[in-house]
């Protein structure tokens, strides 16, 4: 009989978040709006195209393993050394590294009680006890967080900022200061999944020599590329060398690794699609308004919108969505789980949710069940 080890043994067999493939699989049926998994729908940079086309011929070669010149790119755009920089298979990815790097088996970490999930997962995989930390009025608790930190005896505390499933964004000098008051042995982990739709003189400034503090940025989100599978972690060049001790050296692919640095150059396209991304927001707000509903203000490409009851409301109204084929998820745990997310669309989309979700909201409203 093949043994598994005995943490692996040890771990439930779910996963953080099922695929809308999967659902389409199940119910024999394609999504006709996929606003649920926070991908950006604009695409990325014209030119982005073009360089993976311009690459496609060199698709037999493995990619430089240091992915260099997207290094020199990214250190020139936000101003920092390559000693401070590692790219990864996008930020799950280096989430996975950084546990790696960090979590033994019994190690305590602290996260938000349905905080974004793939770390958790990670964190499990190596063992890691896990301490969770609910939202006050659907923010991450900084104080409690690092409160519980404390308490727990804990090496890394996750924060993601803006939010994920919320939205919710700590101001600039919020992070700052608890960069400023961090205790010595507690490693911050800043997930920026969401920080190119943050107007650029609201993001924290954090020294990246500083140990206490990784932080996590991706080119899935904001430039629009979550198939590609590329981001970066930004930290003190220790913690960043260590990641060569146990990364995949050759798991960011050829065409990944150009055309994220065509991106970084295309910030006009970038730009144009923050505004596009604004107002399809508004829109999606606008339209949960006129069915009564409230939302949580975001600066990230999706919105929380508070269904007004519990979760097996929200539950039922994501489930009409998806039977009309528009792809969205919820958070999982209470009292989050009141919201469905819907993330940012094209306009057609916008126009499909518009036509769908007061009829969804009004069936749901009317059943016998509610
Ligand atoms: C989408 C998302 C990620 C995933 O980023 P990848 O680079 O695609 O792995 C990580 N963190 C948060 C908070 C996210 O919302």
């Amino acid at each position: 009989m093949i043994k598994l080890t005995r943490i692996v043994e040890s771990l439930p067999s779910s996963v953080p978040f099922v695929g809308p493939e999967t659902q389409e699989r199940t119910n024999n049926q394609k999504f006709l709006s996929r606003l649920g998994a926070n991908e950006n729908v604009f695409g990325p940079s014209p030119k982005v195209f073009q360089a993976i086309k311009n690459s496609v011929n060199d698709i037999w070669r493995y990619a430089d393993p240091e992915s260099y010149d997207l290094k020199v790119a990214i250190g020139k755009h936000e101003n920092i050394k390559l000693e401070n920089i590692v790219i990864g298979e996008g930020i799950d990815g280096l989430l996975g590294y950084l546990c790696r790097l960090l979590v033994a088996p019994k190690t305590s970490v602290v996260t938000s009680k349905g905080a974004y999930p793939t770390f958790n997962y990670h964190v499990s995989g190596f063992g890691g006890n896990l301490h969770f930390v609910p939202y006050k009025n659907d923010y991450e608790d900084i104080e409690q967080l690092i409160f519980k930190a404390k308490i727990a005896k804990a090496k890394l505390v996750y924060i993601a900022n803006p939010d994920n499933p919320m939205g919710t964004f700590h101001s600039r000098t919020v992070i700052e200061d608890l960069v400023d008051n961090l205790p010595e042995d507690l490693i911050l982990c800043l997930d920026e999944a969401y920080s190119e739709f943050v107007p650029k003189n609201e993001l924290p400034k954090i020294d990246p020599s500083n140990p206490n503090v990784i932080r996590m940025r991706t080119f899935s989100k904001g430039y629009g590329m979550a198939g590609a599978r590329i981001g970066y972690a930004i930290g003190e060049s220790k913690l960043i060398k260590a990641f060569e001790k146990i990364r995949n050296h050759f798991g960011i692919n050829i065409l990944a690794q150009r055309a994220a640095l065509i991106a970084l150059q295309d910030q006009d396209y970038l730009n144009s699609v923050m505004r596009a991304v604004n107002i399809s927001k508004k829109q999606i707000m606008t339209i949960a308004s006129e069915c009564g509903l409230k939302s949580v203000k975001s600066l990230a490409n999706f919105v929380a919108v508070d269904c007004g009851r519990d979760a097996s409301f929200a539950n039922s109204v994501l489930q009409g969505l998806v039977k009309q084929r528009i792809f969205v998820r919820m958070p999982f745990f209470s009292p989050q789980s009141r919201c469905i997310r819907i993330s940012a669309g094209k306009p057609s989309d916008l126009k499909r949710l518009e036509k769908i979700f007061p009829k969804v909201l009004n069936e749901v409203n009317a059943s016998k069940s509610f």
